[in-house]
């Protein structure tokens, strides 16, 4: 019999029409968002729970903290549930109301929290870490920090999975892959599984403006120029997951391309996805007319665009911020 557990992992992989057609590559997405909370981020939510009870970190009727932008929670919160243990959520309180709401919906508690830089004690993941070791000392259950930033277990869930599936989907005929960071979680381990099962594989970062990975990658300096409305995505540190990917190459992404493709993917393949999706497009796009035709790539769809209604697909606020914005709204 299937759980909630058994729906996570194993997505399909889409071949993107029109980012095919303009490049004379087979681009490829994986289809994340059709994980049971509807992103990529189940994965990481379910090896952090299933380590911490096989470590006696956690029980049932005991806590998990995390700080996330929205879908690590989810994923938490959901998986959680199942194994009967509590939630504690601190988000920055500019996510969308959407990812939010589905917190609050599905039981955990939520804390927001003023988005500040990692430097000060009061950034949401520091915050977390506080209230999970506040909490320890006077619980008589477990409590957990869950910490998918630095937690290497976040990578491991696409070693373990999400590297095997998108090899064995394309037969190993893959030149490359490219992806966005939040955790790094992702690109870490689909780049570690992948490059073990074939050394030459090209493995690319597609960071948003605004992020200091890009530059890291690039000249060894973490600085940032610009900003995006993309969530999830980005950093200015390097966390523990992102400093084991093998990344050989990075693209940076405007918000205006990103959204131009997050919107055709909308239009023209029926695909209603998150800004992140159009970011890991756009930059496969980048990296196909980069290696030239007829190469295999494979990029992540991360979540569902219902999760941004009140920003993606809201004219108003796309206006605001001198973003294009779909014809049909
Ligand atoms: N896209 C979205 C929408 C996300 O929420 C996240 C994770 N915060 C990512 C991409 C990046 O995934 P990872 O943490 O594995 O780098």
């Amino acid at each position: 019999m299937n759980t909630v557990i058994d729906l996570i992992g194993n997505t399909p992989l889409i071949k993107l029409r029109k980012a095919s057609e303009i490049t004379e590559c087979n681009i490829y997405g994986k289809a994340e968002f059709l994980n049971p909370g509807l992103s990529v981020k189940d994965r990481a939510a379910l090896w952090i729970i299933k380590d911490a009870l096989k470590k006696n970190n956690l029980e049932k009727g005991g806590t998990i903290v995390e700080g996330t932008a929205g879908n690590t929670g989810i994923g938490i919160t959901m998986i959680a549930n199942y194994f009967g243990i509590n939630t504690i959520i601190v988000i920055n309180n500019n996510q969308s109301q959407e990812k939010k709401d589905a917190l609050k919906n599905l039981g955990a508690k939520l804390i927001e929290v003023d988005p500040v830089p990692y430097a000060n004690p009061n950034n949401y993941v520091k915050y977390s870490k506080k209230i999970a070791e506040e909490m320890s000392k006077t619980s008589n259950k477990k409590i957990c920090w869950a910490n998918q930033f630095d937690n290497i277990i976040n990578a491991q869930a696409h070693i373990d999975t999400t590297s095997v599936e998108i090899y064995n989907q394309l037969d190993g005929n893959i030149d490359a892959f490219t992806c966005s960071s939040g955790t790094g979680g992702t690109i870490a381990g689909v780049g570690i599984g992948l490059k073990e099962k074939k050394k030459n594989i090209k493995i690319v970062l597609s960071d948003p403006d605004g992020s200091s990975l890009y530059n890291y990658i690039k000249n060894g300096k973490l600085e940032s120029s610009g900003s995006s409305i993309t969530e999830g995505i980005g950093a200015s540190r390097i966390s523990k997951n992102f400093g084991i990917a093998p990344i050989d190459d990075a693209f940076q992404v405007n918000d205006i391309d990103a959204l131009n493709v997050t919107f055709d993917l909308l239009k023209e393949e029926g695909l209603c996805l998150g800004s992140s999706s159009g970011i890991n497009v756009a930059g496969a796009i980048n990296l196909a007319k980069k290696m030239g035709k007829g190469k295999n790539i494979v990029t992540i769809l991360c979540d569902v665009g219902t999760r941004y209604t009140s920003k993606l697909y809201n004219v108003e606020f796309l206006k605001s911020k001198g973003l294009p914005y779909p014809d049909w709204l």
